[in-house]
Order: structure tokens, then sequence, then C-alpha cells
């Protein structure tokens, strides 16, 4: 997912139907998102998951 941001909000596109999406800081703290416009429903938690497995590796 690519991710911006933008004043209060966080600006990213859906990896299923490239729509972009406009999400308020907030929101994006909580955990999941989902598109406006195939409510997909994303994990903005998975890249803490990536650091927490690379650290795990040594
Ligand atoms: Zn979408």
């Amino acid at each position: 997912m690519n991710i911006k941001l933008l004043g209060d909000y966080y600006v990213w596109y859906c990896d299923w139907c490239d729509t972009r999406n406009l999400t308020l800081q907030q929101k994006f703290a909580v955990g999941v998102v989902s598109c406006g416009a195939c409510h997909k429903h994303f994990d903005t938690t998975a890249r803490e998951g990536e650091h927490f497995a690379l650290c795990g590796g040594f």
C-alpha cells in the first residue's frame, strides 16, 4: 500500500482497485482501514509486524 500524509489525513491507494482513499490519522491508528470503492480491508499495522518478524530472526 502506498501511503502519504496530507494534513490530518493519510492518502493511500487501494492494492485491489487503485482507488485513491483519504483516511483520518486517528482511524488509521486503530489498525484497519477499508477502501471506499471495493470495501476491501487493509491492516495498517502490517509494517510493524514485519519489523517484529525481522527482529525475531536473530
Ligand atoms: Zn479498492
